[in-house]
């Protein structure tokens, strides 16, 4: 018989706090370790039980989440007989932010350890947890993911299961890191614009944020333009970025701000243009990202 109401939770940084009130919200019996005892204080006030080591609070549920800084540290939290001995017929939701390689490492170790493995990746921050709008990406045997689906339901709203093969959430994942980091970066320069030429910055993020539909529509085309091999006829093709982008160079030339964004994103699409890609889609990018040496197709 399953038990869907008790959970362990290891690691209590930001987001394993997070997930251990979302689970106690969620009214399951939530225990929980950390490596400095401290940060399970405010869980416990919330009617966490603290376990005294990582064996211990695995023994406690038949399903463990750990989410931490790294896979080295779950190989240090779960890396001792007694731990390993305890995780035994048991799931483990690794929640650790990871590469692939790192999950079907964790993977091999856990089914070694006769544990049964789920891996994912969360899409969201610390205060979301527990709501509609948190995603977690999982992948893993079916099986395995029906028993612990109920406590992730309870973790974020959305789990989305990419399929069996155990690295296909921290793929996911670092694709979209990926996408964000670009984004992230390209919010930091933009915003240095609107502060240097004296232009709002609040109305810089208000203003993306309404055209997102619009910027939503551009991500669903570069897949499918990716996807079905149809680079070319774009409506504004990759010559076009690249010289407008080669102008934010001169502006932080011209106004002191870092060049180091623009410099970087001006070098790929020249490499791009000098592929042969100048009169196809942007995404092109794609086909010298692919290859140390930029070749044109
Ligand atoms: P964090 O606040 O820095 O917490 C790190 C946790 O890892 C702490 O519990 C820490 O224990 C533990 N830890 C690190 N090294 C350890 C070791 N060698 N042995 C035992 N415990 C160790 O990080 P976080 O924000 O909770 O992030 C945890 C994971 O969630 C990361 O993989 C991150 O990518 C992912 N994630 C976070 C967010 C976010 O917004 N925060 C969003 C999506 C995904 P101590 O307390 O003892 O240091």
């Amino acid at each position: 018989m399953i038990n869907h109401t008790a959970v362990t939770v290891l690691g209590l940084g930001d987001m394993g706090s997070a997930i251990g009130h979302a689970l106690l919200g969620h009214g399951l019996t939530t225990t929980v370790w950390n490596r400095t005892r401290d940060k399970a204080e405010p869980l416990i006030a919330a009617g966490a039980l603290l376990a005294p080591s990582p064996a211990a609070a695995v023994a406690a549920s038949p399903v463990t989440v750990i989410c931490v800084s790294d896979y080295a540290a779950t190989q240090e939290i779960l890396g001792t007989p007694a731990a390993a001995d305890a995780i035994r017929d048991r799931v483990l939701v690794q929640l650790t932010t990871g590469t692939p390689q790192d999950a079907r490492q964790a993977s091999d170790w856990a089914m070694s350890n006769g544990a049964r493995y789920v891996d994912g990746g969360i899409l969201a921050w610390p205060r979301q947890m527990g709501g509609d709008s948190a995603t977690v990406v999982v992948s893993g045997r079916g099986e395995d993911l029906a028993e612990a689906r109920p406590i992730l339901a309870a973790a974020a709203g959305n789990v989305l299961h990419i399929g069996e093969p155990i690295a296909g959430a921290s793929a996911l994942f670092a694709a979209i890191l990926a996408y964000l980091a670009g984004r992230w970066i390209g919010f930091s320069h933009g915003a240095l614009i609107c502060e240097t030429e004296g232009l709002d910055v609040v109305g810089f993020g208000t203003l993306l944020a309404d055209m997102a539909p619009v910027l939503a529509q551009d991500d669903r085309h570069m897949g499918e333009v990716v996807g079905h091999d149809r680079y070319d006829a774009p409506e504004s093709a990759l010559r076009t970025a690249g010289t407008d982008i080669a102008k934010l160079v001169r502006h932080a030339e011209q106004t002191g701000i870092s060049g180091d964004f623009p410099r970087f994103a001006a070098d790929l699409f020249g490499r791009a243009i000098e592929a042969g890609h100048g009169a196809e889609e942007h995404v092109a990018l794609l086909k010298v990202l692919r290859c140390a040496q930029p070749i044109a197709s």
